[in-house]
């Protein structure tokens, strides 16, 4: 399936309606919306569009699974093996994931097949590890009393997730929930709701009761808020934009206080010193910044880079960019496919017209590819100042900011010099300055000589206005439980 000459007539599509109690539903108002092939503009297909009514239906199938269905009876190992199950049906069914995950998002097919499906089993594969070593603690308090902890599931969990990662975002938010013991109701983006659905009947395949997992695609202001409003959801889990993370933590305040998890935007710093290995570090910054369409939150779009190597590298960045092949994402030897929708190709290009203007240096790029898709050239600009519009906001683009340092001191004071705090790595062969700036930058995640660099068990989030809470590893696990602490008169 993954030839070449694959095209996206060759993918199978999969549900394109409403997961709900386990049963495929159109939404309650009969709508539907189009997803759209990123790299042809052409619909692929019409996916039902939960709406508030529809949140409503679900959240209470979620209720009743969580509170009287077979998932609350089943044991913890039990619940794991289902996870395990769950993962090795995706594993079994990765070529077709993969390919629906090219055609819907646009990025190039060998990464979904190398980095997006993986890194999704694996994840599941961890939290289901954790499904039966979930425990409390026995503490000694003064008295004659036995005094321990239960570590019980939140309840139901409302999730929203983002287009840039489909697969791995639904991995992320679903595994830590599931072992946990929660039910869900995930709304997908409106972008690239097609593998989640597929996950989803997977997920039926696999054994999970009805009700435990939910699936509503549909917009955010509709289906997104009522999920995070509504006063039967106990826990919202978000990753998206800062500026939608503001509304979630209100809508989660104003219904009934439920807790909230986010993951939002980044602006990186990624340090460049000059006792580095120069070729290392060109190949880790221009990986940490055009990945995935330069669609991360952690992309390193401010790159520092100490003045006496700026030059070589420079115009050594510069040319991986220029040769970087931009095009069909089903084609072998496509490095870059499109953005992933018309509105984020008008973005980016914004930014990259505001970069020209306030006179940051143009060194490639800077335009569309082709006139059909959402194709746009590898873009570097050069002479970045800190206060320009390309090195203040997240730009979720092929765009990279080159920004010249001269001390330790001056780039970690400007590395900090922002609201975000989601990663930031340093480049060196000086284990003292890495070290200091892994301590010094107020970032969730700090890279040392390497970048993009995930695994389920390490955690996750951000610092300021980069989130609050952290995903993976045990923290993640632990913002899917509830504390409840039993004191015995003994
Ligand atoms: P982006 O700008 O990258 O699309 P968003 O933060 O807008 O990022 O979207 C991320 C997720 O949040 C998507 O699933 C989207 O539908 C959802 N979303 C957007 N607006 C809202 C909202 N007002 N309430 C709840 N969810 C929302």
């Amino acid at each position: 399936m993954a030839s070449a000459t694959m095209t996206p007539k060759d993918v199978k599509l999969g549900p394109t309606k409403l997961l709900i109690n386990g049963e495929w539903q159109d939404a309650a108002s009969g709508k539907t919306f189009e997803t759209i092939n990123p790299a042809t503009e052409e619909v692929i297909a019409r996916v039902a569009e939960a709406d508030a009514v529809d949140i409503d239906r679900a959240v209470a199938a979620a209720r009743r699974a969580f509170e009287e269905g077979p998932w609350s009876k089943m044991t913890a190992s039990e619940r794991g093996r289902l996870m395990y199950k769950l993962a090795d049906l995706i594993d079994e069914n990765r070529k077709e994931l993969a390919a629906l995950e090219t055609l819907d998002n646009g990025k190039p097919l060998g990464e979904s097949l190398k980095a997006d499906l993986p890194l999704t089993t694996a994840c599941y594969r961890y939290f289901a590890g954790w499904a039966d070593k979930i425990h409390g603690k026995t503490i000694p308090v003064n008295g004659p009393y036995f005094c321990y902890t239960r570590h019980e599931p939140v309840g139901v969990a409302g999730q929203i997730i983002p287009w840039n990662f489909p697969l791995l975002m639904q991995a992320w938010k679903l595994g830590p929930a599931l072992a946990a013991g929660c039910t869900v109701v995930l709304k997908v983006a409106e972008q690239t709701p097609l593998t989640a659905l597929k996950v989803g009947e997977l997920a039926m395949q696999a054994g999970f009761p009805p009700g435990v997992i939910n699936i509503c695609p549909g917009f955010g202001p509709t289906a997104g808020q009522a999920l995070a409003r509504h006063m039967d959801v106990d826990k919202v889990a978000f990753t998206g934009s800062t500026e939608v993370g503001h509304l979630i933590m209100k809508y989660a305040a104003e219904s009934n206080l439920k807790r909230c998890t986010l993951e939002l935007g980044g602006k990186s710093p990624n340090i460049v010193f000059a006792d580095t290995d120069i070729d290392a570090a060109v190949e880790g910054a221009y990986f940490g910044l055009f990945f995935n369409q330069g669609q991360c939150c952690v992309a390193g779009s401010r790159l520092f880079v100490e003045e006496r190597i700026h030059e070589e590298f420079v115009q050594k960045i510069a040319e991986k960019a220029r040769t970087r092949k931009v095009g069909d994402p089903f084609a072998r030897e496509t490095g870059q496919g499109p953005q992933v929708s018309s509105v984020q190709f008008d973005k980016v290009m914004g930014y990259i017209e505001a970069g020209k203007k306030q006179g940051a240096k143009l060194v490639v790029g800077g335009t569309r590819v082709g006139d059909r898709g959402y194709f746009i050239a590898p873009t570097v600009f050069d002479n970045v100042k800190d206060d320009m519009t390309i090195a203040k906001e997240e730009i979720f683009g092929p765009v990279m900011s080159i920004i010249k340092f001269k001390d330790v001191d001056e780039v970690v004071r400007r590395a900090n010099n922002t609201i975000f705090g989601l990663a930031a790595a340093v480049w060196t062969k000086d284990i003292t300055k890495a070290h200091a700036i892994a301590n010094r930058v107020r970032a969730g995640t700090v890279w040392v000589n390497c970048y993009d660099v995930f695994d389920a068990a390490a955690p996750f989030g951000g610092f300021k206005q980069s989130g609050l809470g952290r995903e993976l590893g045990e923290y993640g696990l632990s913002a899917y439980t509830e504390i409840k602490t039993v004191t015995v008169k003994i």
